[in-house]
């Protein structure tokens, strides 16, 4: 720019400009990936103490026609500044239960439970009930193989505005899981107030935990405090067999990460005979 043009533009910074036309074009393009079909879910396997998968989460995915792969970390914070989480929310859902319908069709498939993220600005929408409820009505899947994992920060505001949506899918066998439990603030109190059924380790605990006694103790914490409150718990971020032993000595029982698989659009079949030969 110009000397005499920056004196106009004193208070606004160029940068800010293309900062903004840059978030307008990333919301656009979102609206049409949407339309045209380029997004996709991932699945990453979720396996016993056996090592026998029980179930999957399910994580987006953007196939950018120019970009290529883009992963959710650098999309879902913009689509939440908007309304666009909401559809986008909805397509989640849907293609999550889609995929469940399609694997009770065969024996080997049928028991997999499907976790499906969801975020803050979807589940506090007046309409979120009904909108769980109308795709698992349209797609025919069973309610009870569905888990919705909310994060601490999202449940902390209105929390009876949150028992009550998360007690009214309850009713209809939908699960709860908190995710990336131990960063956000959890006060103990809350925690046996809510009606979930899951606890999820986060990975950063998960990945320290080997050459930090402090993140030790907090995932040792973790499996405690859900061991006396009855709810599963799940490590996430399981990439070594030194990792995943520890986790197992602590009481650990569910698992996820890289050592057993990487998430992957199509559940390959040597993923459910199980991971036995990594013990
Ligand atoms: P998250 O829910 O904590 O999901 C786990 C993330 O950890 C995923 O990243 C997964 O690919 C990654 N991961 C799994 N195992 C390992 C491992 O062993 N090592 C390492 N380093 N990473 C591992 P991803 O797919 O990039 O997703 C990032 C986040 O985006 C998710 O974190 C979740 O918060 C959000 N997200 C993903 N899909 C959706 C969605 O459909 N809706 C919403 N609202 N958020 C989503
Ligand atoms: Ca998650
Ligand atoms: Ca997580
Ligand atoms: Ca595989």
């Amino acid at each position: 720019a110009k000397a005499d043009g920056r004196a106009t533009w004193r208070f606004f910074d160029p940068r800010m400009q293309q900062a903004l036309d840059a978030s307008a074009a990333l919301e656009a393009d979102l609206r049409l990936a949407l339309i045209r079909q380029q997004l996709y879910l991932s699945y990453q396997p979720v396996v016993d103490r056996a090592a026998r998968v029980t179930g999957v989460e399910a994580l987006l995915r953007w196939a950018h026609p120019q970009r290529g792969e883009i992963g959710p970390t650098e999309f879902i914070p913009q689509a939440e500044k908007s309304e666009l989480i909401l559809e986008l929310g909805e397509w989640v859902l849907e293609a999550a239960c889609l995929q469940l319908v399609h694997w009770a069709a065969s024996a080997q498939t049928a028991h997999l439970t499907m976790a499906v993220n969801v975020s803050a600005r979807q589940f506090r929408q007046p309409g979120f009930i009904d909108q769980v409820l109308m795709v698992l009505q349209r797609t025919g899947a069973d309610p009870r193989l569905l888990k919705l994992e909310l994060t601490e920060s999202m449940l902390l505001t209105d929390m009876d505005d949150v028992i009550g949506k998360m007690a009214a899918l309850r009713g209809h066998g939908v699960g709860f899981a908190l995710d990336d439990f131990g960063t956000g603030y959890s006060s103990l109190r809350y925690l046996k107030l809510l009606p979930i059924d899951q606890l999820k380790i986060d990975r950063s605990f998960v990945q320290d935990m080997l050459h930090s006694r402090h993140a030790a103790s907090i995932v040792r914490a973790i499996v405690n405090l859900a061991y006396s409150l009855d709810l599963a718990v799940v490590a996430e971020g399981v990439e070594t067999r030194e990792q995943w032993s520890a986790l197992e000595a602590i009481g650990c029982t569910a698992f996820q990460g890289y050592l057993f698989d990487r998430p992957a659009p199509i559940l390959d079949a040597d993923s459910m005979v199980g991971y036995a030969s990594l013990h």
